[in-house]
């Protein structure tokens, strides 16, 4: 047995089902037994352990394995049990009450004690993880008890997986460069007045020489890659609530790097005195007495830029002449609450991106990734000249499973781009400066965007992290324009002018 559900329930009666026992046992013995097997193959049929007949109730042990389970099981018998009650002894059955509601799992490793909701306890003994479910028949019909199960499988999963992270198999690479620069290119940066910490964490402000950078990148994307394309250009939202992230998937992890959003409780300016008299006789913001005055986080900043796009395909059909649609936002900054070490510019809290989407049947989707590695290939070959690589990355565990379902034929799933930073030394972390993913129908089907064709909907997504570029290009060429390669500087122009300060 790798997993058994054991549900202790009874079906409430409106009236004393004692006329009606040798029915009952009847249909428990027969038609239950039919009921129970449909679906599940030999021998893995959920079953009646136990039938116990009350004044008021008629009650019964269910087990099973993971095909008809248990509370599908009990749900299943309540409509034919009732007929059966109502026709010929006129007693109703009034609802379900659960008396106790156990699964039990393999697991090789004690996940430790969690808080998940509607699970009462959970203990681990001799490889086997028991949870005490607390569920009602609204949460047996609502599938309660199979996204315990879903989640405490992907639990499991991560446990033995562990640390080792991603799968991660080289696509393609180029030739090794000549190290000509060894400094770390913040430090650098720096030194140079191209730009300055910004005052909140893993922020930088740009000066007129690392922007002018920015928007070099910016300009090479456009032209040798959107505006050939055939992009549009749209204006995405930053400010991004629950509702987007539920249907985007982000509200199942996300949690450790947002930048929360609260907004005010009112914007009555009597309502806020007290706080803003308080800042004028101190000089302190008093942040305690804010938190009472705000309301709950109503979502986040931009995470991943794409996730907003999909609100404004929402519950739509698209003709299908429309596809592949192809779109990119540049209009703000994303926001990532990261992990220490954020010293440099190529890990930070706030940073600029350009976020490429696209949308269309699922060939169309590959196909348009495709377009865009080839594209990618020609600027940081061809303009930018850096040592890079791409690798096709895939969480360990769905790589392990074949969950990803395509993962053999590659499709659907995420190709980094990574780039060697010399001042990390010969055996040094790569950097990983953007990414193509071909998301299948994830974001279609989370938003509900339908083909006038009927056909299935995929998408892809690829995020140029400026400040990532940043770090590459500047990493292996440093900060003199005289040793950038002459693509690169014909589209730079001048340098412009930075600040002295006294
Ligand atoms: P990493 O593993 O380096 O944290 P990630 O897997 O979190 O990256 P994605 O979520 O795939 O990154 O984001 C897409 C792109 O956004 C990255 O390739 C990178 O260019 C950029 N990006 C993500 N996080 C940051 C950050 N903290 N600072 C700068 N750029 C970032
Ligand atoms: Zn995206
Ligand atoms: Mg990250």
């Amino acid at each position: 047995m790798d997993l058994e559900f054991r549900l202790k329930a009874a079906f409430k009666t409106s009236a004393d089902p004692a006329p009606g026992r040798e029915a009952i046992e009847n249909f428990i013995n027969n038609d239950a037994v039919t009921l129970l097997s449909k679906g599940a193959p030999e021998g893995e049929e959920a079953k009646i352990e136990n039938l116990e007949i009350g004044s008021d109730r008629i009650g019964v042990t269910i087990t099973s394995g993971r095909y008809v389970r248990a509370h599908d099981a009990m749900i299943r018998l309540r409509r034919p049990l009732a007929a059966k009650l109502g026709k010929e002894f006129h007693i109703g059955i009034r609802g379900i009450e659960v008396e106790d509601f156990k699964i039990t799992m393999e697991s090789e490793k004690d996940i430790g004690n969690l808080k998940i909701p509607h699970v009462s306890s959970m203990e681990y003994n001799d490889g086997k993880l028991i949870l005490h479910l607390d569920v009602g028949e609204a949460e047996m019909e609502n599938r309660v008890p199979d996204r315990i199960l879903t989640l405490m499988e992907d639990k499991i999963r991560e446990k033995s997986y562990g640390a080792k992270g991603e799968h991660w198999d080289l696509l393609w690479q180029s030739e090794k460069k000549e190290i000509i620069f060894a400094e770390d290119p913040t430090q650098e940066m720096m030194k140079q007045g191209w730009l300055k910490r910004g005052a909140s964490r893993g922020q930088w402000i740009h000066g007129p020489q690392s922007t002018k950078l920015f928007r070099t990148f910016e300009k090479i994307v456009l032209e040798e890659l959107l505006e050939p394309l055939d992009y549009r250009e749209m204006i995405f939202p930053k400010l991004i609530p629950w509702e987007v992230w539920k249907r985007s998937g982000h509200a199942k992890g996300v949690y450790p790097e947002i930048y929360y959003v609260c907004p005010p409780k009112t914007r009555d300016p009597e309502y806020w005195e007290e706080v803003a008299d308080h800042y004028k006789v101190t000089h302190e913001v008093p942040t305690e007495l804010i938190k009472e005055k705000i309301g709950d986080p109503i979502g986040g900043l931009c995470y991943a830029q794409c996730p907003p796009f999909w609100m404004f395909m929402q519950g739509e059909t698209i003709p299908t002449d429309e596809f592949p649609i192809k779109v990119f936002d540049r209009s703000g900054t994303s926001h990532r609450y990261e992990s220490g070490g954020i010293h440099g510019m190529e890990r930070v809290d706030e940073f600029h991106r350009i976020e490429i989407v696209w949308l269309g049947n699922k060939q169309q989707a590959i196909d348009t990734a495709k377009e865009l590695h080839e594209r990618y290939m020609h600027i940081f070959n061809e303009i930018l000249d850096l040592e890079w690589r791409k690798a096709w990355v895939t969480p360990w565990f769905m790589a392990q499973e074949g969950l990803d379902g395509v993962s053999e034929e590659r499709e659907a799933g995420t190709t980094d781009y990574e780039a060697p930073l010399p001042y990390r030394g010969e055996d040094g972390e790569w950097l990983e400066f953007q990414n193509v993913s071909v998301n299948g129908n994830k974001y279609p089907s989370g938003f509900n965007v339908k083909s006038q064709s009927g056909e299935e909907l995929w998408s892809g997504c690829s995020g140029v992290g400026l400040e990532r570029w940043t770090s590459a290009f500047l990493a292996q060429k440093g900060l003199n324009p005289e040793n950038w390669p002459e693509e690169f500087r014909k589209r730079f122009g001048e340098m412009p002018e930075g600040f002295s300060f006294l």
